[in-house]
């Protein structure tokens, strides 16, 4: 790795393609001859402005994002979104959720604040280790959508075939597997994806919302700033955005429609992921925490026979520059993230270092 960078498998904010920041370095004391960074540029001159319109376009030609779906930077990050659902999409004050770990249960627990939330299906039994059968799930004719965390990125499940919803909304917490594979928009009312796991700086999200569903009769304790109408009628500068972020985010789009676009990433990603799973299934010491067919291609969790190994594995892989393979707190173990911008080479490399030490410890 160049410039003395690591492997760095931080489940987010985690690593950025190498070519996003050296562009952005070479931006960075006076962006194309307007004398100022974008850091400190108003957000609304006409240089930034171009900015956000360039990021908004390339994130509707890599998605093929429909006519009919607005695109919005809010800022407060992923958890303001488990908010901002609830307050926006309730109407009849019910909802669907499917609870298949950490991420979801954040959400169910912040949605009851504001109305009814129905557990329609839940992995809670095995750990969070598969994702639930969702093909006949019981959904009342009432509810107002049925919401998903499509990639739990602590329990490192993900979604191979979308829930029946029988015609509700369908609502999507992308954040961890945001552009990481094609995405047909039309089968959502509402993607949302913090930036930080898998395009860029913490502290914003991108939603994306399909029109009919903006409000005008919100419930007079939503704030301004928690109306998706809000952003939606004001491209997202209702307030001073995150200009930095969505300056960067901009940077990774363009850089991934450079590079093939979703359907090259989906097929870096599944070779990626592969060279990992493969090891995993065949070692005497790792064991993968999941299910195979609801395996991430993104977060790879894995464990060794004990608590101890886990730890000096975890340590000896830093030693040897593979950083952050701790698993979340909350359940321990390993975990590898290998978003878009993880190269193949450091997948590659991970897997002879566990083979060295499985052979040397097993
Ligand atoms: C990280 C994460 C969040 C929370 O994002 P913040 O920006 O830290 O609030 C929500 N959902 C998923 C799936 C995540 O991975």
């Amino acid at each position: 790795m160049k410039y003395g960078r690591t492997y760095n498998f931080s489940a987010g904010p985690a690593m950025m393609p190498e070519e996003v920041l050296e562009e952005i370095a070479a931006e960075m004391m006076n962006y194309r001859g307007s004398g100022m960074c974008v850091m400190e540029m108003s957000h609304r001159s006409a240089v930034f402005q171009q900015i956000r319109d360039e990021a908004e376009s390339n994130l509707r030609k890599l998605m093929q994002i429909p006519d009919n779906y607005k695109v919005l930077f809010v800022q407060g990050g992923g958890t303001v979104q488990f908010a901002m659902v609830p307050m926006n999409l309730m109407k009849n004050g019910v909802a669907c959720y499917i609870e298949t770990g950490a991420w979801s249960k954040k959400a169910i627990a912040e949605a009851r604040k504001y109305g009814e939330v129905q557990v329609v299906a839940s992995s809670a039994d095995r750990n969070f280790s598969y994702i639930p059968d969702c093909s006949n799930l019981e959904i009342p004719d009432n509810a107002d959508y049925v919401y998903i965390c499509e990639n739990e990125t602590i329990h490192g499940t993900t979604y191979h075939q979308l829930p029946d919803t029988k015609g509700k909304i369908l609502v999507a917490d992308q954040s961890s597997m945001f552009l990481s594979r094609p995405c047909d928009v039309s089968r959502y009312g509402l993607i949302w994806a913090g930036v930080q796991k898998n395009v860029g700086p913490a502290g914003m999200a991108v939603v994306i919302i399909r029109e009919d569903l903006l409000r005008d009769d919100l419930p007079a304790f939503v704030p301004t700033y928690l109306s998706y109408k809000t952003h939606a009628d004001n491209d997202s500068l209702y307030n001073t955005p995150n200009c930095w972020s969505i300056y960067c985010c901009g940077k990774v789009f363009q850089y991934l429609l450079a590079h093939g676009g979703l359907e090259a990433m989906a097929k870096r990603n599944e070779e990626k992921a592969a060279i990992l799973y493969d090891f995993l299934d065949h070692s005497h010491l790792f064991t993968g925490a999941v299910r195979k067919e609801d395996r991430s291609l993104m977060n790879v969790p894995f464990v060794t026979p004990s608590k101890e190994q886990d730890a000096a594995v975890v340590a000896a892989c830093k030693a040897a520059g593979f950083d952050n393979l701790k698993g979340h707190k909350s359940v321990g173990g390993l975990r590898a993230s290998i978003y878009n911008a993880m190269p193949r080479e450091g997948v590659e490399a991970l897997v002879a270092f566990l083979k060295q030490y499985e052979a040397e410890h097993a």
